[in-house]
């Protein structure tokens, strides 16, 4: 071991599995345990979403969990009830009681009997949430009273089921944006934790995401842990027991969410809080020295990126470059496709602003959850193994000619490297080849500068790569793995399937097996190899990968300081040494194990100098 450790204040397992032990029983429980996805500590009112608006959600409620859904409908109905009461008065004043008539009679409507009955019935007997069984309530009213004779009795049809959509919007919070703009900050809660969802928030505005599923590895996680934001998901029945501007507390680092914290929570919330800042404080003072092990091996510490403004939410100092950046997203946030000449003043600026770093921009990766609002994918049935990444590309070429004419008009102005997604044969990176060569020939014609060398790199996320790599790489400058899909696609484990989240394990031996292939072929190869998903932002795994032979990791700005700081803490010898125990594994259990064995030997090495206290909590658990 090297320069001495700078322990994390707080011990928590790294697992991509839930630890649900020692939860309390759901009803009572004022804290939750959930999958930790993004560190950081927040406190703040929650603002609910309980759906996207279009889509009404379906959830089961547990046994002891029923009463708690009633009464989360009774509220709604009483709100919506009164809503119209007020509404009945105002109406009355301004235009006359017969007009006002209407809204008392939807509020008998609501108070209906039979309707009340029908609702808690179902509830209680299929379990279902209280979005679904009022859903159901309306089809049946509309249906009954719409195959009635005559349009007074059809139109009385569609009163007798307004009230009841008022009912449903209230419980989806389709009404609630008052709350949004009142200008508090605000723990965001949603039953998914969609690329969608984080996209549309306002970053200014949001403390924390917690959400009912969505994995460690989804794209929504990925876009949370940019963004900064601490993050929690798999919180089972989270919206059945939120209000609308209840106080939380999100402990991203643990994985838990405290509901209604009394004021001991509070004040020891606020103490670690203030730990965690000295912590990070001493992480950042560091973080300028280079990323190379005590006896001297240099790697490189990148940053993944999602956004152009992400360029600014970060010390660019502290790092290697941007090692990927997620080109998708820049076209998610817009109405239509971004053109050339958008596309060109997007990427010279963010060139510009490497002050000579490489910059590593990945091509379009649409298709899966990443969809974009103006372009029409078709619907498949199994969308992970379909229409995404490079395939694309590759079929809608103006696509890819007009980002990479915008991208090779940009490399005068910088260092870049671009990277192709979802290789899965060295066909695939010929025909890219010979577009980028069509390009830059038509650029030199039409008098634009581009750079001599723009190295061109592939993605490793699909076992068939993986397979060829040796030939793909006589034809690839670079490799970037991307374990966020090689993981699911070796495993058979969908990244965002929360029934086989346990499935899903970055440890397991053959993503082990997978990786030691990879970098052993770009070594034998003369080429670099980098590891560009979500399980190199974690400290230890880092330094496996680094063991295995990666040259470099690329991750969330968030991690970078933390993971420059394990390396400096190494030696050589000690990632030899774990570089073969991990190779020898036989299961995800014992590879975890080796990196909590880690993780103990470098917390049991903290620095002398933590006089702030933040190195020197002893830990529950070794491991993060
Ligand atoms: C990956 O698959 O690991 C990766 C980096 O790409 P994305 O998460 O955008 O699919
Ligand atoms: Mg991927």
């Amino acid at each position: 071991m090297g320069e001495r450790f700078l322990a994390p204040p707080w011990g928590v397992p790294w697992s991509p599995q839930r630890d649900t032990e020692g939860t309390e029983p759901m009803a009572q429980a004022r804290s939750i345990k959930g999958t930790a996805v993004a560190p950081g500590l927040a406190m703040g009112p929650v603002h609910v979403v309980r759906a996207n608006p279009e889509r009404v959600p379906t959830w089961s409620v547990r046994e002891d969990e029923i009463g708690v859904e009633l009464a989360r409908l009774e509220r709604a109905i009483d709100v919506v009830s009164e809503r119209l009461e007020e509404r009945r008065q105002r109406i009355a004043k301004q235009t006359g009681e017969k007009d006002a008539e209407i809204f008392a009679v939807h509020r008998m409507i609501l108070a209906d009997p039979m309707a009340r009955k029908r609702l808690e019935e179902q509830l209680r007997e299929e379990r279902l949430n209280a979005e679904v069984c009022v859903q159901a309530l309306i089809e049946r009213l509309v249906e009954m009273l719409g195959g009635l004779e005559g349009d007074n009795v059809r139109a009385y049809g569609a009163d007798v089921a307004d009230p009841w959509r008022a009912v449903l919007d209230e419980l989806m919070n389709r009404e609630t944006e008052s709350f949004v703009s009142c200008g508090e900050k605000f723990v965001l809660a949603a039953a998914e934790l969609t690329p969608h969802v984080v996209s549309m928030l306002d970053r200014d505005r949001v403390l924390a995401i917690i959400t009912e599923t969505g994995g460690r590895f989804s794209h929504g996680a990925v876009l949370a842990r940019s963004f900064g934001y601490p993050c929690v998901v798999e919180l089972p029945n989270l919206l059945s027991r939120l209000e609308q501007g209840m106080r939380v507390i999100v402990d991203g680092d643990a994985g838990t969410i405290q509901l209604a914290p009394n004021e001991a929570d509070v004040d020891a919330f606020l103490e670690r809080r203030s730990r965690r800042v000295a912590w990070l404080d001493e992480l950042k003072a560091d973080a300028l020295l280079p990323a190379a092990t005590s006896c001297g091996r240099a790697v490189s510490v990148q940053v993944n990126i999602e956004s152009l403004r992400d360029l600014d939410t970060f010390e660019l100092e502290h790092t290697d470059g941007v090692g990927l950046l997620r080109t998708e997203f820049l076209y998610m946030e817009r109405t239509q496709f971004p053109s050339e000449e958008e596309q060109y003043r997007l990427y010279r600026r963010a060139l510009e602003r490497m002050s000579g770093r490489s910059l590593t921009l990945r091509t379009l990766d649409i298709g899966g959850d990443k969809q974009l609002p103006y372009f029409k994918m078709p619907d498949e049935l199994n969308p992970a193994l379909g229409w995404r990444g490079l395939r694309v590309s590759l079929e809608w070429q103006d696509l890819l000619n007009v980002q990479l004419r915008a991208a090779l008009r940009a490399s005068a102005h910088g260092s870049l490297r671009v990277l192709l997604p979802m290789v899965t044969s060295i066909e695939e990176v010929h025909r890219v080849h010979q577009i980028f060569d069509r390009v830059r020939a038509q650029l030199g014609e039409q008098g634009y500068e581009v750079a001599a060398d723009v190295p061109v790199g592939v993605m490793v996320e699909v076992p068939s790569a993986m397979m060829v790599l040796d030939s793909i790489l006589e034809d690839a400058d670079f490799v970037s793995v991307g374990t966020n899909d090689l993981v699911q696609y070796l495993l058979a484990a969908d990244r965002d399937n929360p029934w086989v989240s346990r499935l899903y394990d970055p440890c397991h031996p053959a993503v082990i097996a997978g990786l030691d292939r990879i970098a052993d072929c770009a070594r034998r190869a003369g080429k670099s190899a980098s590891v560009c998903g979500e399980m190199a932002g974690d400290y230890a795994t880092a330094l496996m990968l680094f063991a295995l032979g990666f040259d470099t990791v690329s991750v969330s700005p968030h991690f970078v300081a933390e993971v420059k700081h394990a390396v400096r803490c190494i030696d050589g010898a000690a990632l030899d040494s774990l570089a073969s125990r991990v190779r020898g594994a036989r299961s995800g259990t014992e590879v975890r194990a080796e990196l909590e064995a880690l993780r103990a030997r470098l917390h049991a090495h903290p620095r002398e100098d933590g006089a702030t206290g933040v190195g020197g909590e002893p830990s529950g658990s070794t491991a993060r």
